[in-house]
């Protein structure tokens, strides 16, 4: 075990060990106490000790997971992308604006909203909503006439009527036609009501996406109106002389976009279509380019990850639909990019506590062999000295192979004596932990060797050696695309970077299923299934940080098991304030009674049952009914608990 001086693991090391540079956009660093920090605001200026924010926390009794929101982080954000098109707009000479629209089902909690909205205000940024509540939220919001709602989505008639509404009280609300029916719909109320409307449509491009979202564009695509469709919606138009207008133009390839020439394609696509319709008179305002801006969780560089930054996409996009107008002859239209991932990612960050670790190699080496031991557990003991009295690399790799044999053969020995009965609990639990201290101490020295290509059998025995930390959350709550298409996200420990860490985990959540688990975890290593964390210290918690969790997870999280949403912190940087933060509001995490209530068990029904069941125990003479009232009181209680784990055990 490495100490706090070990000269040879400074912050740096850890800072590149966990790749923080590469994924955290300089919002996250490791400060000299060797503790995570999160800098919220744009220019690094202040740094705030997230283990400072975790200590306030736990001094006014907040139940551990934590969500903690840096709104700072997502004002910050949020201007970045702004700056990003307002440079690539000047730089290219457009001759128009880009405005951003914030699509609420990449996380729709209110403070969230409200945060993006206010920090877009100076930029006009609009909003986006995608189902019947997500539009019932969002259009009582529009405080100023001028801004946006986006309305994506299939749509029933009464949507169309609260749309077409909300138009006539002049708000600038755009429906976006996701199929030809819809359309015909909305056309029909608007001529009921007498009432001219403004619409757009999503267009079915040739242009698909590629990754996990590929079908979410091109011809495959669940969503869009195809370019017939569109000519009959063209031909309506022209026919009637109510005055509707069509505003927009609208692609959506998926979330993450990998490769920006597949951007390029379908927003050149896109423009030939607005500049083909411009010429027709049909008087487009904006071309609307959707999400898809990606967030790079891994920092890695391998197929398929992020590669681009904020400019380059920004660039792409307003060169790409410049150069098809200006070949075309016709203006700039107002660009959109419903960009929710990348204004939302980053400022969240879930912090859980380690409640223990597993560890099969649990041989000190201050181990002291038992004075009564079979002849197998002397040999394995000894077996198991000599290799640790070995200095690192002192022990070639053929010996290291015959020892590995040796060990598995005492092994498999033992097993074949227990099993018909020869040898005894004790001395087979004995050799049971005398065998996985001996294979890892066989495989730290074969990581200091570094055979290339390293012993087959070896590979098998790492990841059979990696510890299990179990951890107070969920992964279905808390982070459910990881367990739904395998995404990474950056998993660091909160303190003691400054310190090696030495024990390779495998990261396992509350839930009663095999998938809770984190797989794939965001480091330096190659072998990317476990995570290298510190070795926990009895007595003390240890605190893990989630990092970019802020889009997606926080809403889709369900409640496997009846774990419910964590508690959270809002959290504002502030110069001021002795720890260069205030917490402005706790939420409590879910109760046991609002999950039981989310699937119709109500805690009177639950609590007369149990009434019932304590009183005829008192009845027949089998509980005092002090007792009695003891329990029922006890039960009751469980009901106000929040649904994880009330740490009262320091980890062992
Ligand atoms: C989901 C969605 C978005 C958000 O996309 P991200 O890439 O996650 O930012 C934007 N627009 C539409 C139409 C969507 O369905």
């Amino acid at each position: 075990m490495s100490s706090p001086s070990d000269n040879t693991w400074s912050v740096e090391d850890a800072a590149d060990h966990y790749r923080i540079a590469a994924w955290s956009d300089d919002f996250f660093a490791v400060n000299a106490a060797g503790n995570m920090a999160v800098q919220p605001l744009d220019d690094n200026s202040l740094s705030i000790d997230i283990m400072d924010v975790v200590a306030e926390l736990r001094g006014r009794g907040v139940r551990f997971p934590v969500l903690l929101r840096f709104q700072d982080v997502l004002r910050a954000r949020v201007r970045r992308l702004n700056s990003a098109f307002s440079d690539a707009i000047r730089d290219a000479g457009y001759k128009n604006v880009y405005q951003s629209i914030y699509p609420i089902k990449v996380n729709q909690l209110h403070e969230v909203v409200e945060e993006v909205f206010d920090a877009g205000k100076p930029y006009g940024l609009g909003l986006e909503c995608g189902s019947k509540a997500e539009l019932v939220a969002t259009v009582a919001q529009l405080e100023s006439d001028d801004t946006l709602l986006i309305c994506n989505g299939v749509k029933d008639q009464s949507m169309l009527s609260l749309i077409l509404s909300s138009q006539r009280l002049g708000k600038n609300v755009i429906p976006v036609m996701e199929k030809f029916a819809e359309f015909e719909d909305l056309i029909a109320l608007a001529d009921a009501a007498g009432a001219t409307t403004q619409f757009g449509v999503r267009i079915r491009l040739r242009t698909a996406g590629a990754g996990k979202w590929a079908d979410s564009g091109g011809y495959h695509s669940k969503f869009g109106i195809s370019l017939p469709e569109l000519m009959q919606v063209v031909a309506a138009l022209q026919t009637s002389e109510a005055g509707h207008k069509l505003a927009l133009l609208h692609f959506h390839l998926g979330s993450q976009i990998s490769h920006i020439n597949q951007l390029k394609q379908a927003a050149r696509e896109l423009t030939q279509i607005y500049a083909e319709l411009i010429s027709l008179g049909l008087p487009i305002r904006y071309i609307d380019i959707g999400g898809g801006l990606g967030v790079n969780y891994t920092g890695a560089f391998e197929e398929g990850s992020i590669q681009y930054s904020q400019q380059e996409y920004a660039n792409a996009v307003v060169y790409a639909i410049m150069d098809v107008c200006d070949a075309r002859g016709v203006p700039h239209p107002i660009l959109l990019s419903e960009s929710g991932r990348a204004m939302t990612a980053h400022h969240s960050v879930l912090v859980v506590e380690t409640l223990g670790a597993f560890r099969k190699d649990n041989v000190d080496s201050d181990y002291a062999p038992p004075s009564e031991q079979h002849r197998l557990a002397k040999n394995l003991g000894d077996i198991l000295q000599r290799l640790r009295e070995a200095a690192h690399g002192a022990i070639d790799v053929d010996t290291l192979i015959e020892a590995y044999h040796d060990v598995v053969d005492i092994h498999q020995e033992a097993s074949t004596l227990f099993s018909m009965g020869y040898f005894p609990l004790t001395q087979n639990a004995l050799i049971e932990r005398l065998y996985w201290s001996s294979c890892s101490a066989i495989m730290r020295h074969l990581r200091a060797l570094q055979p290339d290509p390293m012993p087959p059998q070896f590979y098998v025995l790492q990841s059979l050696l990696v510890d299990q930390y179990l951890i107070d959350f969920s992964v279905f709550q808390s982070a459910l695309d990881h367990w739904a298409i395998d995404q990474p996200f950056p998993i660091v420990p909160l303190e003691r970077l400054h310190e090696r860490p030495t024990r390779r985990a495998l990261l396992v959540d509350l839930t009663c299923d095999s998938d809770g688990k984190i797989t794939q975890y965001v480091s330096a290593n190659e072998d990317k299934s476990f995570l290298e964390l510190h070795p926990l210290q009895p007595g003390k918690p240890y605190y893990l940080g989630f990092f970019l969790m802020g889009a997606y997870q926080d809403i889709m999280g369900d409640a496997h098991n009846l774990f419910g949403r964590v508690s959270e912190a809002h959290i504002y940087g502030d110069a001021e304030e002795e720890s260069n933060f205030w917490i402005e509001k706790v939420i409590p995490g879910a109760k046991v009674k609002d999950m039981l209530a989310q699937v119709q068990y109500s805690p009177s029904d639950l609590l007369r049952r149990m009434q019932i069941q304590v009183k005829e125990k008192i009845d027949a003479g089998a509980l005092r009914p002090k007792r009695g009232m003891e329990i029922l009181a006890q039960y009751e209680a469980c009901f106000d608990d929040e649904t994880y784990l009330v740490n009262s055990r320091t980890p062992q």
